[in-house]
Parts: structure tokens; sequence; C-alpha cells
């Protein structure tokens, strides 16, 4: 199970493969996160916002929400975990802005 941060993280690695009002969905619910104060409130939030906008996802529909967020984001959040120890010291990457906001 990965934590909130790290879904997060491989939410917003993802955010230009999504639809302009999907982008917009996925931002405010990450905003509104934010505000929440246990791990579990952030990740159903979180969850419950991934099963409206992972319609965008051909791969999702095909495998199913459950098992693409079980099985691809672990292997998205290696990937990020790979760029973030190989990437140019100045990346400018959706991945490198997030991780230099403050938690
Ligand atoms: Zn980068």
């Amino acid at each position: 199970m990965l934590s909130y941060q790290d879904m997060k993280l491989v939410c917003i690695s993802y955010l230009d493969s999504f639809s302009a009002i999907n982008q917009k969905r996925l931002l405010m619910a990450l905003d509104s996160c934010e505000e929440m104060k246990t791990e579990r409130e952030k990740k159903f939030r979180l969850y419950r916002i991934l099963h409206l906008i992972l319609w965008d996802f051909e791969e999702a529909i095909e495998i199913g929400f459950v098992n693409f967020i079980n099985h691809k984001f672990p292997e998205r959040l290696e990937a990020i975990e790979y760029h973030t120890l190989n990437k140019e010291i100045n990346c400018f990457c959706d991945i490198c802005k997030l991780m230099e906001m403050p938690a």
C-alpha cells in the first residue's frame, strides 16, 4: 500500500495525461486533502477522485481501476524514484517541482 504522499506524487506525474477538466478536479482534490488531518481521510478523498478521473486512461478501464492503482501506481513510483536519483541537477519536470515544495 502506498502512502498518501506517494500516491499524490504518482498522480502529479500523470497530470499531463488527464483531460483538462480532470486535471482541474485532481488538483482541487489534492488541495482539499491538504486540509484533512488523517492519512485515511486523505487517501479516501484521493481514491474517490481517482474513480472519476481514471476514465481518461484506456489501460485503467481495461484492467480495472483498483488493479491499476494497486499495480501501476507502485511501478510508477519506482520510476519516479529512479528519476529523482538520476536526473540532471536542474530538472524542472512536474515531479521535481513537486519534490521541492514543502510537504
Ligand atoms: Zn525531473
